[in-house]
């Protein structure tokens, strides 16, 4: 099998693995429990939960673990945090995830202003456009935006979206998902208000993501309960699940990254030499190394997706919730492609078995 779709979710961390096959079946307790089952559990999360946030370099007061990023989003994005806060408008992109586009859209039917930034064909947001709804929208805004792309890996310059929105008094959430384990980052130095990450896409157990809040006066619990998460995010703590994040953050590899970004170039360069049609969408931006959005010159993706299917190579068509649906990329339309473009655009994300020599045999073969 060849899996190159490390952006819809990534196998087992070599860790993870070694967890689930030896250890996670001892860590059943309830790490609420007084008693000493429950008591070590929970001295191990407190661990856990510092490793995490020293990797992202921010204090652990402020990481709250919850079910996953779309769950950490919708906090965010929740009516109770954006009343707290003063909140009556929110500024984003169209090329956000599902997670925030599917919830703006609930947050306009309950009242709230929606305001998008336009973007470049190249996925780029435009700053000056941000800048003047930051500024005509001061202290009653929150600005919400990807920080990797996860359909053609723009990297957003976050730091510079970060400042505009301080300076005109707004609050700022970053999807922080693809970014994890993919770009060197202090979150702490970009100084987001709020961020998500989630542990699947790094080779955790799915279930497990973050939220991350520079200060927890600013966020509203989403469901209500017991105190776990400081009452953040109630409910009984998933220790293994917790515990495979941070076995999988001790495994990122930054070395292995440098390498994929040389392979994901040169599989990149000998696809364009197959056929003069071909394309990469979004290849003039800054992007992260394991992600290619290859356009295949008018066929239709479905059908190279299944065809590569059948010989155990695994693309996307785009984000993993909406493939199936016969919607084509909502992404790859908003950098301005006609619908015709985004139906023969295929999403590659590379990991570790990234085998570049018989990928490219197979696509020409395919695509032959
Ligand atoms: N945001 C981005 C950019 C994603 O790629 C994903 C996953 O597809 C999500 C949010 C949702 O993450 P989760 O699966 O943890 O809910």
């Amino acid at each position: 099998m060849i899996y190159l779709d490390y952006n819809a979710t990534a196998p087992l961390s070599e860790s993870v693995q070694e967890y689930v096959k030896n250890q996670m079946v001892n860590d059943w307790a309830n790490p609420s429990s007084e008693h000493d089952a429950g008591y070590i559990l929970n001295q191990k999360i407190k661990k856990d939960r510092a490793v995490i946030a020293e990797f992202l370099g921010v204090s652990t007061k402020g990481l709250f673990f919850t079910s996953g990023a779309t769950e950490s989003i919708n906090t965010v994005l929740s009516v109770d945090t954006l009343k707290k806060n003063g909140i009556d408008t929110i500024i984003s992109s169209r090329l956000e995830h599902h997670a925030t586009l599917h919830r703006l859209k609930y947050l306009e039917k309950q009242g709230f202003k929606i305001e998008y930034v336009g973007n470049s064909n190249q996925g780029i947001i435009d700053f000056s456009e941000l800048e003047n709804k930051l500024a005509s929208n001061k202290g009653k805004a929150l600005a919400s935006f990807l920080y990797v792309n996860n359909e053609t890996g723009t990297i957003t310059d976050v730091k510079k979206v970060v400042e505009l929105c301080h300076e005109n008094d707004c609050l700022v959430h970053l999807d922080a998902v693809q970014a994890l384990g993919k770009l060197q980052f202090d979150l702490d130095d970009i100084d987001p208000d709020f961020a998500s990450f989630s542990g699947h896409k790094i080779g955790a157990l799915k279930g497990i993501g973050l939220l991350y809040c520079s200060d927890v006066k600013k966020v509203s619990p989403y469901i209500y309960g017991g105190g776990q998460e400081s009452g953040i995010r109630p409910g009984t703590s998933n220790y293994p699940a917790i515990h495979s994040f941070r076995l999988a953050i001790d495994d990122v590899d930054w070395d292995k990254n440098v390498e994929l970004e040389k392979l994901r170039d040169e599989f990149e360069k000998e696809y364009l030499a197959l056929n003069s049609d071909f394309r990469i969408n979004a290849s003039d931006s800054p992007r992260v190394g394991n992600t290619s959005n290859i356009y295949l010159g008018g066929r239709e993706a479905r059908e190279v997706l299944l065809k590569l299917s059948r010989e155990k190579i695994y693309v996307s068509t785009g984000s993993a919730c909406s493939s199936g649906s016969i919607e084509p990329s909502h992404v790859i339309q908003e950098l301005g492609f006609e619908k015709e473009v985004a139906k023969s655009s295929l999403r590659l994300s590379f990991g570790s078995h990234l085998i570049c020599k018989s990928l490219i045999e197979q696509l020409s073969n395919t695509l032959a």
